[in-house]
Protein backbone atom coordinates (compact mmCIF):
# COMPACT_ATOMS: atom_id res chain seq x y z
CA UNK A 1 0.00 0.00 0.00
CA UNK A 2 1.10 3.44 -0.41
CA UNK A 3 2.20 5.63 2.08
CA UNK A 4 0.33 8.82 2.37
CA UNK A 5 1.86 12.51 1.93
CA UNK A 6 1.66 14.02 4.55
CA UNK A 7 0.83 17.80 3.21
CA UNK A 8 -1.78 20.48 2.74
CA UNK A 9 -3.78 20.73 -0.18
CA UNK A 10 -2.32 24.50 -0.66
CA UNK A 11 -1.44 27.14 1.02
CA UNK A 12 -4.59 28.63 1.99
CA UNK A 13 -5.39 25.62 4.25
CA UNK A 14 -3.22 27.13 6.35
CA UNK A 15 -5.28 29.86 7.15
CA UNK A 16 -6.87 30.41 11.14
CA UNK A 17 -5.93 28.68 13.82
CA UNK A 18 -3.17 30.39 15.17
CA UNK A 19 -1.15 29.76 18.14
CA UNK A 20 -1.97 31.43 21.60
CA UNK A 21 1.45 31.94 23.44
CA UNK A 22 1.85 33.12 26.84
CA UNK A 23 3.61 36.40 27.33
CA UNK A 24 6.23 36.79 30.48
CA UNK A 25 8.90 38.90 30.98
CA UNK A 26 6.95 42.23 28.61
CA UNK A 27 3.73 41.17 31.57
CA UNK A 28 5.58 40.86 34.32
CA UNK A 29 4.90 44.07 35.85
CA UNK A 30 1.45 43.80 35.69
CA UNK A 31 -1.37 42.31 37.37
CA UNK A 32 -3.03 38.78 35.86
CA UNK A 33 -2.26 36.47 33.18
CA UNK A 34 -1.72 37.78 29.25
CA UNK A 35 -2.16 35.53 26.26
CA UNK A 36 -1.05 36.84 22.52
CA UNK A 37 -2.89 35.37 20.09
CA UNK A 38 -0.48 35.32 16.90
CA UNK A 39 -2.42 36.24 13.78
CA UNK A 40 1.27 36.56 11.94
CA UNK A 41 1.12 32.51 11.86
CA UNK A 42 -1.68 32.73 9.09
CA UNK A 43 0.21 31.79 5.54
CA UNK A 44 -0.37 36.21 4.71
CA UNK A 45 1.19 36.87 7.81
CA UNK A 46 -1.76 38.82 9.38
CA UNK A 47 -5.72 38.43 10.60
CA UNK A 48 -6.71 39.70 7.33
CA UNK A 49 -6.46 36.32 5.49
CA UNK A 50 -9.48 35.10 7.49
CA UNK A 51 -11.58 38.45 5.93
CA UNK A 52 -9.71 37.73 2.56
CA UNK A 53 -11.13 33.81 2.66
CA UNK A 54 -14.14 34.23 4.46
CA UNK A 55 -15.85 36.91 2.09
CA UNK A 56 -14.15 35.44 -1.22
CA UNK A 57 -15.87 32.20 -0.37
CA UNK A 58 -18.98 33.76 0.96
CA UNK A 59 -19.23 35.50 -2.87
CA UNK A 60 -18.73 31.57 -4.21
CA UNK A 61 -21.92 30.11 -2.51
CA UNK A 62 -23.58 33.09 -3.72
CA UNK A 63 -22.44 32.27 -6.97
CA UNK A 64 -21.14 35.97 -7.69
CA UNK A 65 -17.46 34.68 -8.13
CA UNK A 66 -16.01 32.18 -10.52
CA UNK A 67 -13.15 31.28 -12.11
CA UNK A 68 -11.51 34.32 -13.65
CA UNK A 69 -13.83 36.71 -11.70
CA UNK A 70 -12.35 39.98 -10.40
CA UNK A 71 -11.48 40.66 -6.51
CA UNK A 72 -11.59 44.52 -5.85
CA UNK A 73 -10.53 46.69 -2.83
CA UNK A 74 -9.24 49.73 -1.84
CA UNK A 75 -5.87 49.09 0.46
CA UNK A 76 -2.13 49.10 0.63
CA UNK A 77 -1.86 47.23 3.60
CA UNK A 78 -2.60 43.30 4.96
CA UNK A 79 -6.19 43.29 3.47
CA UNK A 80 -4.62 43.92 0.08
CA UNK A 81 -2.01 41.33 0.83
CA UNK A 82 -4.03 38.30 1.53
CA UNK A 83 -6.74 38.92 -1.23
CA UNK A 84 -3.83 39.17 -3.56
CA UNK A 85 -3.24 36.00 -1.96
CA UNK A 86 -6.59 34.16 -1.72
CA UNK A 87 -6.90 35.59 -5.75
CA UNK A 88 -3.60 33.87 -7.13
CA UNK A 89 -4.69 30.36 -5.51
CA UNK A 90 -8.28 30.42 -6.36
CA UNK A 91 -7.70 31.81 -9.91
CA UNK A 92 -9.19 35.18 -9.58
CA UNK A 93 -8.07 38.62 -10.83
CA UNK A 94 -7.36 41.16 -7.91
CA UNK A 95 -7.15 45.02 -8.85
CA UNK A 96 -5.66 46.99 -4.97
CA UNK A 97 -5.98 50.61 -6.29
CA UNK A 98 -3.98 52.46 -3.25
CA UNK A 99 -3.11 56.05 -2.43
CA UNK A 100 0.15 57.07 -4.26
CA UNK A 101 1.16 57.71 -0.12
CA UNK A 102 1.71 53.58 -0.16
CA UNK A 103 5.18 53.08 0.18
CA UNK A 104 7.32 51.49 -3.60
CA UNK A 105 8.27 48.28 -0.99
CA UNK A 106 4.21 47.35 -0.33
CA UNK A 107 3.19 48.01 -4.05
CA UNK A 108 5.64 45.95 -4.93
CA UNK A 109 4.64 43.41 -2.57
CA UNK A 110 1.28 43.30 -3.88
CA UNK A 111 2.38 43.51 -7.55
CA UNK A 112 4.89 40.16 -6.49
CA UNK A 113 1.19 38.89 -4.95
CA UNK A 114 0.27 38.83 -8.56
CA UNK A 115 -2.16 42.16 -7.68
CA UNK A 116 -2.85 44.68 -10.29
CA UNK A 117 -2.34 47.71 -8.85
CA UNK A 118 -4.01 51.34 -9.35
CA UNK A 119 -1.68 53.87 -7.61
CA UNK A 120 -4.36 56.71 -7.00
CA UNK A 121 -3.56 60.34 -6.33
CA UNK A 122 -3.30 60.94 -2.39
CA UNK A 123 -4.11 64.59 -2.60
CA UNK A 124 -7.69 64.46 -4.01
CA UNK A 125 -10.93 64.35 -1.92
CA UNK A 126 -12.53 61.10 -1.40
CA UNK A 127 -15.10 61.96 -3.84
CA UNK A 128 -12.89 63.22 -6.70
CA UNK A 129 -13.21 60.47 -9.23
CA UNK A 130 -9.36 59.95 -9.08
CA UNK A 131 -9.47 59.42 -5.78
CA UNK A 132 -8.77 55.30 -4.94
CA UNK A 133 -12.30 54.89 -3.60
CA UNK A 134 -13.76 55.94 -7.00
CA UNK A 135 -11.34 54.43 -8.66
CA UNK A 136 -12.17 50.91 -7.36
CA UNK A 137 -16.25 51.79 -7.22
CA UNK A 138 -16.06 52.56 -11.29
CA UNK A 139 -13.75 49.58 -11.59
CA UNK A 140 -16.28 47.12 -9.65
CA UNK A 141 -19.05 48.85 -12.07
CA UNK A 142 -17.17 48.63 -14.76
CA UNK A 143 -16.45 44.62 -14.44
CA UNK A 144 -18.40 42.16 -14.99
CA UNK A 145 -18.19 39.04 -11.70
CA UNK A 146 -16.07 41.15 -9.68
CA UNK A 147 -16.89 42.17 -5.95
CA UNK A 148 -15.60 45.01 -4.08
CA UNK A 149 -14.71 43.95 -0.73
CA UNK A 150 -15.37 47.30 1.03
CA UNK A 151 -13.99 45.68 4.54
CA UNK A 152 -15.11 49.02 6.66
CA UNK A 153 -18.45 48.71 5.71
CA UNK A 154 -18.74 44.69 5.51
CA UNK A 155 -20.70 42.74 7.56
CA UNK A 156 -18.69 39.62 6.43
CA UNK A 157 -15.75 40.92 8.36
CA UNK A 158 -16.94 40.61 11.23
CA UNK A 159 -18.58 37.31 10.52
CA UNK A 160 -15.09 35.89 9.26
CA UNK A 161 -13.73 36.43 13.17
CA UNK A 162 -17.08 35.37 14.77
CA UNK A 163 -16.96 32.39 12.90
CA UNK A 164 -12.85 31.24 13.23
CA UNK A 165 -11.01 33.59 16.12
CA UNK A 166 -13.60 33.79 18.38
CA UNK A 167 -14.10 30.12 18.57
CA UNK A 168 -10.42 29.24 18.55
CA UNK A 169 -9.87 32.00 21.60
CA UNK A 170 -12.52 30.29 23.39
CA UNK A 171 -11.33 26.49 22.55
CA UNK A 172 -7.50 27.65 23.47
CA UNK A 173 -8.62 29.25 26.76
CA UNK A 174 -11.11 26.56 27.50
CA UNK A 175 -13.32 29.26 28.41
CA UNK A 176 -11.20 30.73 31.67
CA UNK A 177 -10.62 33.82 28.94
CA UNK A 178 -12.09 36.94 30.86
CA UNK A 179 -10.92 40.11 28.81
CA UNK A 180 -10.22 40.77 25.33
CA UNK A 181 -7.71 43.14 24.26
CA UNK A 182 -7.72 43.96 20.32
CA UNK A 183 -7.02 46.69 18.02
CA UNK A 184 -9.89 48.39 15.99
CA UNK A 185 -9.38 49.54 12.88
CA UNK A 186 -12.17 48.57 10.84
CA UNK A 187 -13.68 47.11 13.78
CA UNK A 188 -13.90 43.44 12.38
CA UNK A 189 -11.58 41.37 14.26
CA UNK A 190 -12.65 42.66 17.71
CA UNK A 191 -16.64 43.00 17.19
CA UNK A 192 -16.53 39.28 16.03
CA UNK A 193 -14.35 37.99 18.51
CA UNK A 194 -16.42 39.93 20.74
CA UNK A 195 -20.02 38.65 19.95
CA UNK A 196 -18.56 34.97 19.99
CA UNK A 197 -17.18 35.40 23.16
CA UNK A 198 -19.95 37.37 24.80
CA UNK A 199 -22.34 34.41 23.55
CA UNK A 200 -20.47 31.69 25.78
CA UNK A 201 -20.27 34.61 28.83
CA UNK A 202 -21.20 37.95 28.61
CA UNK A 203 -19.42 38.77 31.75
CA UNK A 204 -16.11 38.69 29.53
CA UNK A 205 -14.78 41.97 28.65
CA UNK A 206 -13.96 43.93 25.68
CA UNK A 207 -11.18 46.35 25.18
CA UNK A 208 -10.57 48.17 22.12
CA UNK A 209 -7.76 49.81 21.61
CA UNK A 210 -7.60 53.05 19.37
CA UNK A 211 -5.17 56.00 17.97
CA UNK A 212 -4.86 59.36 19.20
CA UNK A 213 -6.05 61.23 15.81
CA UNK A 214 -8.76 58.63 15.23
CA UNK A 215 -12.28 59.31 16.33
CA UNK A 216 -13.67 55.81 17.76
CA UNK A 217 -13.13 56.06 21.22
CA UNK A 218 -15.28 59.27 21.37
CA UNK A 219 -17.74 58.22 19.26
CA UNK A 220 -18.22 54.90 21.52
CA UNK A 221 -18.78 57.33 24.32
CA UNK A 222 -20.91 59.97 23.04
CA UNK A 223 -22.27 58.40 20.03
CA UNK A 224 -21.40 61.82 18.05
CA UNK A 225 -18.21 62.10 15.35
CA UNK A 226 -16.06 64.75 16.77
CA UNK A 227 -13.86 66.22 14.30
CA UNK A 228 -11.62 67.53 16.56
CA UNK A 229 -10.34 63.77 17.26
CA UNK A 230 -9.28 63.53 14.05
CA UNK A 231 -5.61 64.62 13.04
CA UNK A 232 -2.36 62.57 11.41
CA UNK A 233 -1.05 59.88 13.35
CA UNK A 234 1.71 56.88 12.85
CA UNK A 235 0.05 53.69 13.91
CA UNK A 236 -1.20 52.08 10.66
CA UNK A 237 -4.52 49.69 11.07
CA UNK A 238 -5.20 50.85 13.99
CA UNK A 239 -8.42 53.73 14.72
CA UNK A 240 -10.44 55.28 11.89
CA UNK A 241 -10.68 58.94 10.86
CA UNK A 242 -14.81 57.73 9.99
CA UNK A 243 -17.14 55.33 11.77
CA UNK A 244 -17.11 51.52 10.29
CA UNK A 245 -20.51 50.08 10.18
CA UNK A 246 -17.93 46.84 10.32
CA UNK A 247 -17.38 47.84 14.18
CA UNK A 248 -20.38 46.51 16.14
CA UNK A 249 -20.21 49.44 19.32
CA UNK A 250 -22.50 47.89 21.29
CA UNK A 251 -19.58 44.34 21.24
CA UNK A 252 -16.85 46.83 23.04
CA UNK A 253 -17.04 47.46 26.61
CA UNK A 254 -14.81 51.05 26.34
CA UNK A 255 -11.91 51.83 24.21
CA UNK A 256 -8.16 52.94 25.37
CA UNK A 257 -6.19 55.39 23.28
CA UNK A 258 -2.37 54.79 22.99
CA UNK A 259 0.01 57.50 21.44
CA UNK A 260 2.64 56.43 18.36
CA UNK A 261 5.77 56.35 19.88
CA UNK A 262 4.78 54.67 23.47
CA UNK A 263 3.53 52.03 20.75
CA UNK A 264 6.84 51.88 19.00
CA UNK A 265 8.76 50.98 21.77
CA UNK A 266 6.35 48.21 22.98
CA UNK A 267 6.72 46.87 19.46
CA UNK A 268 10.05 46.80 19.68
CA UNK A 269 10.30 45.06 23.41
CA UNK A 270 7.68 42.34 22.49
CA UNK A 271 11.18 41.13 20.50
CA UNK A 272 13.79 42.11 22.80
CA UNK A 273 11.93 40.22 25.86
CA UNK A 274 9.80 37.57 24.37
CA UNK A 275 11.14 37.30 21.36
CA UNK A 276 7.92 37.60 19.78
CA UNK A 277 8.44 40.26 15.75
CA UNK A 278 5.31 41.60 15.61
CA UNK A 279 3.80 44.24 13.97
CA UNK A 280 3.23 47.95 14.99
CA UNK A 281 -0.45 47.37 15.90
CA UNK A 282 0.96 44.42 18.34
CA UNK A 283 2.85 47.16 19.97
CA UNK A 284 -0.17 48.87 20.80
CA UNK A 285 -2.11 46.44 21.77
CA UNK A 286 0.63 45.74 24.52
CA UNK A 287 0.86 49.86 25.06
CA UNK A 288 -2.71 49.08 26.40
CA UNK A 289 -2.09 46.37 28.75
CA UNK A 290 0.19 48.82 30.91
CA UNK A 291 -2.62 51.60 30.59
CA UNK A 292 -5.08 49.18 31.55
CA UNK A 293 -3.38 47.58 34.29
CA UNK A 294 -2.99 51.22 35.39
CA UNK A 295 -6.26 51.76 35.42
CA UNK A 296 -7.26 48.95 37.45
CA UNK A 297 -8.89 46.66 34.69
CA UNK A 298 -7.47 43.33 35.97
CA UNK A 299 -7.11 41.29 38.83
CA UNK A 300 -4.69 38.26 39.75
CA UNK A 301 -7.02 36.00 38.03
CA UNK A 302 -7.79 37.59 34.94
CA UNK A 303 -6.74 35.67 31.77
CA UNK A 304 -6.35 38.70 29.21
CA UNK A 305 -5.75 37.52 25.38
CA UNK A 306 -4.11 40.23 23.56
CA UNK A 307 -4.65 39.91 19.51
CA UNK A 308 -1.15 40.65 17.29
CA UNK A 309 -2.56 41.33 13.87
CA UNK A 310 0.26 41.00 12.06
CA UNK A 311 4.26 40.33 11.74
CA UNK A 312 7.42 42.76 12.43
CA UNK A 313 8.70 42.00 8.84
CA UNK A 314 6.38 44.52 7.14
CA UNK A 315 7.81 47.46 9.30
CA UNK A 316 11.19 47.42 8.83
CA UNK A 317 11.81 50.43 7.62
CA UNK A 318 9.17 52.06 10.21
CA UNK A 319 9.51 50.80 14.04
CA UNK A 320 12.21 48.55 13.30
CA UNK A 321 14.47 50.84 11.88
CA UNK A 322 16.42 53.15 13.97
CA UNK A 323 16.63 55.90 11.84
CA UNK A 324 13.02 56.08 11.48
CA UNK A 325 12.92 55.94 15.41
CA UNK A 326 15.20 58.56 15.58
CA UNK A 327 13.01 61.25 12.82
CA UNK A 328 10.02 60.73 14.67
CA UNK A 329 12.17 61.97 17.83
CA UNK A 330 10.44 58.34 19.86
CA UNK A 331 13.82 58.10 21.18
CA UNK A 332 13.02 61.67 23.18
CA UNK A 333 10.52 59.69 25.10
CA UNK A 334 10.79 58.91 29.05
CA UNK A 335 8.55 55.39 29.60
CA UNK A 336 8.61 55.34 33.09
CA UNK A 337 6.28 52.63 33.28
CA UNK A 338 8.52 49.98 32.32
CA UNK A 339 10.84 48.51 34.94
CA UNK A 340 14.86 48.46 33.92
CA UNK A 341 15.42 45.20 34.46
CA UNK A 342 12.62 44.32 31.18
CA UNK A 343 13.70 47.15 29.26
CA UNK A 344 16.04 46.41 25.90
N1 LIG B 1 -3.50 46.00 12.98
C1 LIG B 1 -3.14 45.97 11.69
C2 LIG B 1 -1.70 45.93 11.34
C3 LIG B 1 -4.11 46.01 10.69
O1 LIG B 1 -3.76 46.00 9.40
C4 LIG B 1 -5.47 46.08 11.08
C5 LIG B 1 -6.52 46.15 10.01
N2 LIG B 1 -6.84 47.45 9.56
C6 LIG B 1 -5.81 46.12 12.43
C7 LIG B 1 -4.78 46.07 13.36
C8 LIG B 1 -7.20 46.24 12.94
O2 LIG B 1 -8.03 45.16 12.58
P1 LIG B 1 -9.53 45.41 12.19
O3 LIG B 1 -9.54 46.11 10.85
O4 LIG B 1 -10.14 44.05 12.11
O5 LIG B 1 -10.16 46.26 13.22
Amino acid sequence: MKKQINAYSNILDLIGSTPLVKLNRITAPLTGNFYAKLECFNPGHSSKDRIAIHIIEEAERKGILKPGSTIIETTSGNTGFSLAMVSIVKGYKCILAVSSKSSPDKIDMLRSMGANVYVCPAHVSADDPRSYYEVAKRLHSETPNSIYINQYFNELNINAHYSSTGPEIWEQTNGQITHLVACSGTGGTISGIARYLKEQNPKIKVLGVDAYGSVLKKYHETGEFDHNEVYPYRIEGLGKNLIPSATDFNAIDRYVKVTDGESAHMARKLAHTEGIFAGYTSGAATQALYQLNTEGEFTEDSNVVVVFPDHGSRYMSKVYSNEWMENQGFFDIQDAEVPEEIKY
